[in-house]
């Protein structure tokens, strides 16, 4: 894909940058430049482009805006101790995008054009990708998505898409150590059903997760599990994380895919805990496994994964009337979340292949 870049006029000058990346949290800041790339039945995709960080100027009847085709991914750049800058699976990244477009009737974008795409943003921002440290695990979250752009308020697929990479630094996810989180049985609301879109990365799924999520506030929990929408039986997932459970006796159960969307992070912990000699079952897990599995103790730990907080220890499970006893944050979480992020930061050795250099 040939990229054109038309450098900012006005980047962020390095005492402003110096005090983003002190404390960028997440999704606060965005780096100088955003990429760009259109689409049309007859060009295919065309004049990609690197330009300064901006608004974008939408036709009030922009297609996305009104039917919400769209879809996106979450990944991020680590810097190393020797200055270089990775990417962690893009190619993953770029593999679900695929799916993810398929299932909302967009155009794919080819695997090595996504990787492109996302690495040439880090290069031309490369100055935005945080130094980081053990416990200081800053990086450089990046947010491709695509969306239909065609002014049109007729239902069908859109004839104009556009595609575009923007990046945001983040800090690490724990502030002051990680801190088991309340989460909200949701028994109203579910996230997919069977043919849904429960396996695409798409706007759609978080929208209707929100009131669920309202729910869980007022309920003082931080996170909503779903339960599937046939039978509400089976644990799906958190709002944008995948869930494992931890036995004594060394099981790892993990929901099967299908409604719930293919983390990249559960699929690496599903290979790192394979090596470190568990058994991973990937399987429907009902709810009444959860309750009674904590009430006997063979639960031993019940943790969520992502790629923003890499992995967050579950601690108590609340619904409406009732809640599980808090299990505290167990070892093999915190071993698997350490072993991944020092791959990751370069602190460990890539045995799977995992890391891309980017610079
Ligand atoms: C992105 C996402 C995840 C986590 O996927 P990772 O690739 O591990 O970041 C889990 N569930 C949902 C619904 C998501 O959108």
């Amino acid at each position: 894909m040939e990229i054109t870049t038309k450098l900012s006029s006005h980047p962020a000058s390095d005492e402003r940058l110096a005090e983003i990346l002190a404390d960028p949290g997440f999704g606060n800041y965005f780096t100088d430049h955003m990429l760009l790339v259109e689409w049309t039945p007859e060009k295919g995709w065309h004049d990609a482009r690197i330009e300064a960080y901006g608004p974008l100027s939408l036709d009030p009847a922009t297609a996305v805006l009104h039917y919400a085709q769209e879809i996106f991914e979450g990944m991020k750049a680590y810097r190393h101790a020797d200055g270089s800058i990775w990417a962690f699976r893009p190619e993953a990244n770029a593999q679900r995008m695929a799916r993810s477009s398929k299932r909302l009737a967009l155009p794919t974008l080819e695997i090595e054009d996504f990787v492109q795409s996302v690495f040439e943003l880090v290069k031309v921002d490369q100055r935005w990708v945080p130094e980081a440290s053990e416990g200081n695990e800053k990086s450089l979250y990046l947010r491709p998505f695509m969306f239909a752009s065609e002014p049109f308020l007729g239902v069908r697929a859109a004839h104009h898409v556009t595609y575009m990479v923007i990046a945001s630094p983040a800090g690490s996810y724990f502030k002051g150590g990680v801190k088991p989180v309340r989460i909200w049985l949701s028994e109203d609301y579910t996230r997919a059903g069977r043919g849904g879109m429960g396996a695409a990365k798409t706007g759609g799924n978080y929208a209707s997760s929100l009131v669920a999520q309202e729910e869980a506030y007022s309920h003082g929990c931080d996170q909503v599990v779903f339960l599937d929408a046939a039978e509400g039986k089976y644990v799906e997932e958190l709002g944008g994380m995948n869930l494992y459970f931890v036995y004594a006796d060394g099981r790892i159960v993990t929901p099967e895919v299908g409604t719930i969307l293919e983390g990249i992070t559960r699929s690496s912990i599903i290979e790192l805990a394979g090596k470190l000699g568990y058994q991973v079952e990937e399987r429907k897990f009902a709810i009444d496994e959860w309750r009674a599995g904590v009430a006997s103790g063979e639960i031993t730990e019940v943790f969520a994964c992502g790629t923003a907080a890499v992995v967050t220890p579950v601690g108590e499970l609340v619904w409406e009337g009732g809640s599980l006893p808090s299990i505290p944050a167990g070892g093999v979480g915190e071993t698997l979340r350490k072993q991944l992020v020092d791959v990751q930061f370069g602190r460990a050795e890539d045995t799977f292949g995992w890391m891309r250099r980017i610079i």
